[in-house]
């Protein structure tokens, strides 16, 4: 038997249980992992409080990143006792995830644990961080560098923002971190932000086009915010989207894309291939000091993952959530 947090659906409604079910009833798959770490991020909360259409077959395992160590394996690119991890395929949305003690999955799905981070670690990191990293690889490949001038992440104090604001500033860049919580400035600095802005100066109606002021933005809210910092990005300038926390729309106009030569990058993290998936885990790996571990992180119980997604959409929480499951 394992443990498990189960989503069922009762009048409509989701509901979340931590249960005890056979391992005969996950899904039957050629790789067998005995799971140490998963994490909340912001689409778990979506799927476990019911609040996003993520889930639309229950029951459903939620829970779209872990950690852990193959316990059975017909794929010959992966032997019992080896240490992995998985983000994203859908995993946690149409294929039972992460938070249980147990998942059976396609090989194809998993990368090996790279060498120098722990499984731990590695879900601190988790889908959050690896969205980040791809963003930051966005901004690289948009050719903004260190010197271009400052770069701006939105929704700093979470899982995306706080990753992305570590990396950048790893990698030397002059960052402003957008947050509507004042009370975590401290943490943002702590991370490698040179100053915070509070969200509200964004409140305005974007122009077409405002004074220019960064290289590069990593954004995660989406919405009005989202049009706001394209109208300030600089000419030639990259802003990677990655997020919705604000809203999925975009009321923003062609001007800065035709006048300032504005690339706007979309990032996703779920279907990625494997060669980018494996890069970004790499420097990942090599970037983020050790500090940023302890910073950035609140542990908790398979058990406390139904409250935590909550605070979670309610903005109660900073950095990353890891869940405990060994
Ligand atoms: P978190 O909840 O950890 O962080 C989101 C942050 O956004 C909050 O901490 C808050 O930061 C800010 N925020 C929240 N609500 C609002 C709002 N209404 N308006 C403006 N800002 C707000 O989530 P994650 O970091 O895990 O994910 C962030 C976004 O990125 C989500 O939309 C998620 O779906 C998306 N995402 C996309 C992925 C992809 O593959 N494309 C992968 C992973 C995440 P603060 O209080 O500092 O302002």
């Amino acid at each position: 038997m394992i443990k498990a947090l189960v989503l069922e659906q009762q009048d409509g409604k989701t509901q979340a249980s931590v249960q005890n079910i056979s391992s005969s009833q996950l899904p039957a798959e050629d790789v067998t992992v005995d799971i140490k770490w998963s994490s909340i991020n912001y689409k778990d909360a979506l799927a476990i409080t019911g609040k996003g259409k993520i889930i639309r077959q229950f029951p459903m395992v939620p829970g779209i990143d872990f950690a852990g160590i193959v316990s059975a394996s017909a794929d010959p690119r992966f032997h019992v006792g080896q240490n992995v991890l998985l983000t994203g395929w859908g995993v946690g949305e149409t294929h039972w995830g992460g938070l249980a003690e147990q998942a059976h999955v396609n090989g194809d799905w998993l990368v090996p644990l790279p060498q120098g981070l722990e499984a731990r670690n590695a879900m601190i990191i988790g889908t959050a961080g690896l969205t980040a990293m791809l963003c930051v690889m966005a901004l690289e490949e948009g050719g903004v560098t260190p010197e271009s001038g400052e770069v701006l992440v939105t929704g700093a104090s979470g899982g995306v923002g706080s990753t992305a604001v570590a990396l950048l500033h790893q990698l030397g860049y002059q960052v402003a971190a957008v947050s509507g919580r004042q009370q975590n400035a401290e943490y943002l600095l702590s991370l490698g932000a040179k100053y915070v802005i509070e969200r509200n100066s964004f409140s305005d109606a974007a122009k077409p086009l405002e004074k220019q002021s960064w290289a590069g933005v990593v954004d995660v809210v989406g919405g009005d915010l989202l049009a706001k910092v394209i109208a300030q990005t600089n000419y030639g300038g990259t802003v990677a989207a990655c997020g919705l926390a604000g809203g999925y729309q975009l009321p923003t106009t062609v001007m800065p894309f035709i006048l300032r030569n504005v690339r706007l990058q979309g990032v996703d993290s779920v279907m990625i291939p494997t060669e980018r998936r494996v890069a970004a885990w790499q420097r990942l790996t090599e970037l983020l000091p050790e500090r940023f571990y302890q910073l950035a992180t609140s542990e908790i119980t398979l058990e406390q993952a139904p409250q935590i997604a909550a605070d979670l959409l309610n903005g109660k929480v900073t950095g990353r959530v890891l869940v405990n499951l060994r």
